[in-house]
């Protein structure tokens, strides 16, 4: 974390606007006011990334995205660990920090309609590239869709999503139930962990943010994670289908998605 290198690091950022906080509402707050130590997220960018998918080089604005209470208690144990000289505990303390990102396409300033994906971290599908799952297929698909739309759009990678939000270990105990037979909800419940607990609310707030009152499109299948963001006032959303990477390694796990109310046909599955 740059605070963790020298806390001026944090003065001149803010000084060029490449590190703001927003509130709840998606509502940009002066560093300063009072609001910028309440509930909100500290976002870091824009930063230029040049991407190369499937042989396809286009440029995306990349913002990183913490909760601020979470950054708050993480900076507060820093200064402490600073003060006892203790550099070799800042990396397990910031492994606990969910940076959800932001990866901007196109001009949100040109934007009238623009087409959004916000995508749950799977490191096993998104990085490994395993087909247990479809979610490495959905964000590269995603990226590509997005870049070649008129008006582009961004995807919101939330970096504390893993396995629907019971995180990395859990989901890997429930890949072996999985493999004695239960489906992907039922290793949960097994585990005594919630179907879905995925939080969608930083999200919400980074779309108010970068989309401001207008319309936009949400590629998914689930009709739970439009509910979510409406329930947060974000009452014009166009779900466009995102059916991609179905591959014989995850039909099963894609029909326990259908029949839990993903909104796929026969077809897209077989
Ligand atoms: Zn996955």
């Amino acid at each position: 974390m740059f605070t963790y290198i020298d806390p001026t690091v944090r003065e001149r950022l803010e000084s060029q606007g490449k590190l703001f906080q927003i509130d709840r509402d998606g509502a940009r707050v002066a560093p300063d006011h009072a609001a910028a130590r309440g509930p909100g997220i500290a976002v870091l960018g824009p930063i230029g990334l040049p991407l190369l998918l499937c042989g396809h080089e286009f440029e995306v604005d990349w913002y990183a995205c913490v909760r601020r209470t979470e950054l708050g208690k993480i900076e507060e144990i820093a200064d402490e660990l600073r003060a006892q000289h203790g550099q070799a505990s800042f990396a397990t303390l910031a492994s606990s920090m969910a940076v959800n990102s932001v990866l901007m396409i196109g001009d949100p300033g040109k934007w009238q309609n623009p087409l959004i994906r916000v995508h749950s971290s799977c490191l096993t599908g998104d990085v490994f590239g395993s087909q247990r799952c479809e979610c490495g297929p959905q964000l590269q698909t995603a990226l590509r869709r997005i870049q070649e739309d008129d008006q582009g759009g961004m995807v919101i990678y939330m970096s504390g999503h893993e396995g629907r939000g019971i995180g990395l270990w859990a989901k890997a105990a429930t890949y072996l139930l999985q493999d004695g037979g239960e489906d992907t909800y039922q290793a949960n419940r097994s585990l005594g962990l919630p179907d879905d607990s995925r939080d969608f609310s930083d999200a919400g707030s980074l779309i108010r943010f970068f989309v401001e009152d207008r319309p936009f499109r949400l590629l998914t299948n689930n009709p739970k994670k439009v509910e979510d963001l409406e329930a947060m006032g974000l009452d014009q959303i166009t779900r466009v289908k995102h059916v991609t990477g179905v591959t014989d390694s995850n039909r099963r796990y894609l029909t326990a998605k259908q029949d839990w109310g993903h909104e796929l046909s026969p077809e897209d599955i077989a």
